[in-house]
């Protein structure tokens, strides 16, 4: 049976999601091409992170989305309840575990065009500029110092009388933060 070679490629992914995984011996038998084919196959497969070459064979690969739910500064998974989101203006998302990291990374980065914050009571996304963060609060639920995010003051306020810690804009948090970095000296 005649493949060209994107068919092919197209036809071994939908073996490997039936199978999870497949010997170069077993993909030779199937598509009746050299082990050469295969390999050549599944490197390129493998380059655009769709399948995972182990030895002798083949597996889908992880679920290749998972760079999106971790942080892009720390490298943590992302929690929704404590997200923090940056649009470049490339239309680029980058994704942080917390206010903690998102606001570092909001520094570092030159070309941020909106950024959001979870309400960390609510869980919804509110804009980060307009957010009221607490910091050093109690519950240190990510990264330390915790930095919180709300989307109103009465909330905010409300979650400090619980856990302590400091009310701040979104300008005194990265000040509070820049602070932080030259005294620990990173
Ligand atoms: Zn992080
Ligand atoms: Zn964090």
């Amino acid at each position: 049976m005649p493949h060209t070679s994107l068919d092919r490629e197209k036809k071994i992914l939908e073996y490997l999601q039936e199978h999870g995984s497949a010997s170069i011996q077993e993909l030779v038998e199937v598509f009746g091409v050299s082990s050469m084919t295969i390999h050549r196959d599944l490197d390129k497969l493998a380059k655009v992170g769709q399948v995972q070459k182990k030895h002798g064979g083949a597996t889908l690969a992880e679920k290749s989305n998972a760079k999106d739910d971790t942080c892009a500064m720390c490298g943590k998974p992302v929690s929704e309840r404590t997200l923090f989101l940056l649009k470049l203006e490339n239309g680029e998302e980058k994704r942080a575990c917390c206010a903690h990291c998102g606001l570092m990374l909001q520094s570092r980065e030159s070309s941020v065009w909106q950024s959001f914050t979870a309400d960390y009571l609510r869980g919804h996304i509110v804009s980060a500029g307009q957010a009221v963060y607490v910091i050093g609060s109690d519950l240190n639920v990510c990264c330390v110092p915790s930095i919180l995010s709300f989307g109103s003051q009465a909330d905010a306020e409300k979650f400090q009388k619980g856990f302590g810690g400091t009310l701040a804009t979104m300008e005194q948090a990265v000040h509070y933060l820049h602070g932080m970095m030259r005294t620990s000296g990173a």
